[in-house]
């Protein structure tokens, strides 16, 4: 079969919800893929921020080939050998306590956003026996409830209902299903949907009065990217992140970091929180995690963790099986004997620099962002899809998030040589 034919079949009998480039890769090699026509690409997508280890690491490819040949997936109504091995890797880099293995960052958002609502729902209940309830408190314990989506959350009636509000920010994306897309400040994805979740209210990422301001006696959590990723590459101001922290601690409101996009590694840390010394209450985590097995997870402090979630609240029949969870295990092991978070410390000056260069030689291009691996520059006056279509002509596999952002998110193996390249090849395509 040509590329044509390949193309042709998808669009035959893969629903259109991408307008895909009309490239056809067929293998990896390192930080190279390569298409059905033999052409190469240097890859500085990653499969949009998922295969951090490069492609072909023999070592990763062994271990699931092993796994595979030993058992691929058994339920969660027994043990296995793999899941309490990636729980505890994932649990140490994080410094969260306990761990919920999802099969996509989108579900992990699920999860992390029903273990917050019980949180909630048990600390009612607790006040109910302790005889002050918000139910007891009557009416006037109820503020004028505003919330931004209209949905069943609404049809509670205020005097039963535990804090069910959550706060969520504009341009954050979160994921596609219903509860994911409630809290993705993207009126575009969500208008053909409503009523989506209720309960939900929208702040300005990096305002802390905006967030504030969404502060409600039924607030139970806020959520955020600690670096906005689809949005166009934002990353939390300290100041911002600090505050919201300082907010939560003082209501009793639930934090929760979605690292699904940021976190394994890709700023520099195994979760980019940690560089602003910032522990969440929840966090989620996917992309990345497997390295290209379909894996997610969210994380739970030790509070959240004794005051949420309990058996019949929560599941999923592929969630933390044996070969998802080799997965995650090998690749925490990976990260560690290649030293990958040293490697991208040491590198990120050098690509910044080099971005830094092209913003500065570009009139066009206005800004450079990012943490890390995680870097956009900003685009005005053309559009960002073309350049990227271009750079894939010129064999560079690129990125663009928000409406005019270049995004650079490569594996995390690469090389000054790659970037080098990867200049070469986008200033090409300029
Ligand atoms: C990609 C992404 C998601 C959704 O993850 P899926 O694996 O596509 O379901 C959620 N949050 C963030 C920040 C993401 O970048």
């Amino acid at each position: 079969m040509t590329s044509k034919d390949y193309m042709d079949l998808t669009e035959q009998y893969v629903l259109h919800t991408y307008n895909r480039f009309p490239v056809v890769f067929e293998k990896g090699e390192g930080v190279y893929l390569t298409d059905v026509d033999g052409k190469e690409y240097l890859d500085f997508g990653a499969g949009i921020a998922v295969f951090a280890l490069g492609y072909g690491n023999q070592a990763y490819n062994d271990a699931l080939k092993a796994q595979v040949d030993k058992l691929i997936h058994t339920s969660n109504l027994f043990y296995n050998e793999p899941l309490p091995e990636a729980a505890r890797k994932l649990a140490k880099a994080s410094g969260l306590s306990k761990v919920f293995f999802t099969n996509s960052g989108t579900e992990a958002i699920e999860g992390a956003l029903k273990a917050a609502r019980k949180y909630a729902y048990r600390k009612e209940q607790e006040k109910v026996k302790a005889g002050t309830a918000r139910a007891q408190r009557g009416a006037a314990a109820v503020s004028a409830g505003n919330a931004a989506n209209d949905g069943a959350g609404e049809n509670v009636s205020a005097a039963e209902s535990p804090a069910y509000e959550l706060i969520a920010m504009n341009h954050s994306f979160h994921g596609r299903s219903v509860g994911a897309l409630s809290v993705t400040g993207n009126p575009h994805y969500q208008e053909a949907f409503k009523p989506l979740m209720g309960g939900v209210r929208f702040a300005d990422f990096n305002d802390l009065e905006s967030v504030k301001a969404q502060v409600t006696d039924r607030t139970c959590a806020i959520i955020l990217e600690t670096v906005q990723g689809e949005g166009g590459i934002y990353p939390a101001d300290p100041a911002f992140l600090k505050g919201v922290r300082a907010l939560c601690d003082e209501k009793d409101i639930l934090l929760i970091l979605d690292e699904v996009q940021c976190g394994m590694g890709r700023t520099g840390s195994w979760f980019a929180c940690q560089q602003y010394g910032i522990m969440p209450d929840i966090m989620t985590s996917a992309k990345a995690l497997g390295c290209g097995v379909p894996v997610g997870a969210f994380l739970l402090s030790e509070k959240v963790a004794n005051a949420s979630l309990v058996p019949g609240d929560h599941g999923t029949t592929y969630g933390g099986n044996p070969f998802a969870c080799a997965a995650v295990s090998k690749v925490f092991d990976l990260f560690e004997e290649q030293h990958i978070l040293e490697h991208v410390q040491a590198l990120t000056p050098y690509l910044e620099q080099q971005l830094d260069a092209l913003v500065e030689k570009y009139d066009f291009l206005t800004a450079r962002r990012g943490m890390g691996f995680m870097q956009g520059i900003e685009v005005e006056g053309r559009p960002v899809g073309a350049i990227v279509s271009k750079a894939l002509e010129n064999g560079l596999v690129i990125m663009s998030a928000g409406s005019n952002v270049l995004r650079f998110v490569p594996p995390l193996v690469i090389e000054k040589e790659d970037i080098d390249e990867m200049v070469k090849r986008l200033e090409a395509s300029l």
